[in-house]
């Protein structure tokens, strides 16, 4: 199947996005320590190990009571015992006994009561309460199973593991934990003209940023590139590695050549591994060349075009959301922000404007509008924090529009 100069292949953005989603596969999930699962999408529901409190909690240093001798005017106790956090609980036996006790201590059974240390004074092996100072029976008490029971669902699976939840399956007892691997990802520039950092120079060469910028933004997120590679614009190089890569890694991502230009041959060499073409050209700008399709065997072969804010706006809009969905990622809204300016742009397009976000003090978040000079103009892209989105199918875009927010 080719489409060499024909039309027929510009979908627009969210046909793209379907079309890619329904072509990954499923990734499989692996069973790790929990010291490694930080950053990764967990794959199991995690239940409650136990009730949560586990036992009567006490939430401040004080004394502890029983309300009954409160309720009969009972101010002055004596002093029984200390009961620590961590310590099996001790009794207070009598109406008129207290237990000193420490916030995260378990509470007596036969006490019910805590009053703060900053209430009472002390008197010999007694201690006496602060004058008109009237509890509330219970207080002070965070009793077992308030927070969720034994056996409760405490994370679905599908979200990414963060300090909250590492908290949350550590209250869960786990030592091990699935979670999703990260697929070995290959990721490759093309083109006569790209020299890495650290090589000579000649006039007529650019250093290649595409291949460390696509690498930076999976591995910001916690993916190990497996392969990271440049290759000439020479069909017979493209063909032999790109058919090893292929074989080799889960995913593969090139940037360059999928253009109309004499030497843009990676469509071509794609069809001649055997790829399916699932599509060339999104109505989009940047990144209006991008294609896309599947190995012989089934795996996501994407190639971005080679100018580095098309290869990254395409790599943050396409590629990584994808991996991620396919790796058990639950899908979230894309959060949305206004522009905070006026914007024009080609209505047969849908624009990918870079942008740096603005915090209000009246709390909105604005997207300041970043137009780079050329989709090839990347420095200009350091600093902003990702782009937004601007819908097909119309020209202007006042002030205050709202619109969908990618960060890089
Ligand atoms: P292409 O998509 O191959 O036509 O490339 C479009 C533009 O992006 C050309 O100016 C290339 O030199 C440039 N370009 C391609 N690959 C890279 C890369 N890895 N790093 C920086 N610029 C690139
Ligand atoms: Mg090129």
């Amino acid at each position: 199947m080719s489409n060499n100069g024909t039309e027929n292949f510009r979908i627009d953005v969210a046909d793209a996005v379907r079309l890619i989603a329904e072509r990954m596969p499923d990734y499989a999930a692996v069973r790790v320590p929990l010291a490694e699962t930080q950053g990764a999408i967990l794959r199991e529901r995690v239940t409650a190990e136990r009730d949560q409190p586990p036992f009567d909690r006490v939430t401040m240093d004080g004394i502890c009571v029983r309300a009954a001798a409160l309720a009969n005017g009972t101010r002055r106790f004596r002093v029984v015992g200390v009961q620590a956090a961590g310590a099996d609980a001790i009794a207070v036996g009598d109406d008129g006994h207290c237990v000193e006790i420490m916030t995260g201590a378990m509470l007596p059974a036969d006490a019910d009561t805590v009053i703060p240390v900053e209430r009472i004074r002390p008197e010999g092996d007694h201690v006496v309460l602060e004058d008109d100072y009237a509890p509330s029976p219970g207080q002070f008490v965070h009793r077992r199973g308030t927070d969720h029971g034994e056996g409760q669902t405490m994370l679905e699976p599908g979200v990414t593991i963060g300090a909250a939840e590492m908290a949350a399956l550590t209250i869960g007892g786990k030592t091990e934990l699935e979670v999703s691997r990260w697929p070995d990802i290959a990721i490759v520039s093309t083109g006569d003209e790209l020299v890495d950092v650290g090589e000579a120079l000649e006039p007529f060469q650019i250093r290649s940023s595409n291949d460390r910028a696509i690498a930076a933004a999976l591995e910001r997120l916690g993916c190990f590139t497996g392969h990271r590679a440049r290759l000439p614009d020479d069909p017979a190089e493209l063909r032999a590695e790109i058919g090893r890569l292929h074989a080799e890694h889960d995913v593969l991502i090139l940037s360059g050549g999928v253009s109309m230009g004499k030497y843009d041959y990676v469509p071509q060499i794609m069809e001649e591994l055997g790829a399916e073409l699932v599509f060339h050209k999104i109505l989009q700008k940047p990144g209006l060349p991008m294609w896309f399709g599947t190995s012989v065997t089934g795996k996501p072969l994407f190639a971005l075009p080679g100018n580095p804010v098309s290869t990254l706006v395409c790599a943050a809009r396409y590629v990584i959301p994808a991996i991620r969905a396919a790796m058990g990622l639950t899908a979230r809204r894309q959060p949305r922000l206004r522009l905070a300016e006026p914007l024009t742009f080609e209505p047969d397009l849908t624009c990918f404007m870079p942008v740096e976000l603005s915090f209000t003090d009246d709390g909105a978040v604005l997207a300041i509008p970043k137009p780079t000079n050329t989709s090839g103009d990347f420095v200009s892209l350091a600093g902003t924090d990702g782009f937004v989105e601007l819908e097909r199918g119309r020209d202007d875009f006042p002030a205050g529009h709202p619109v969908d927010f990618y960060r890089w």
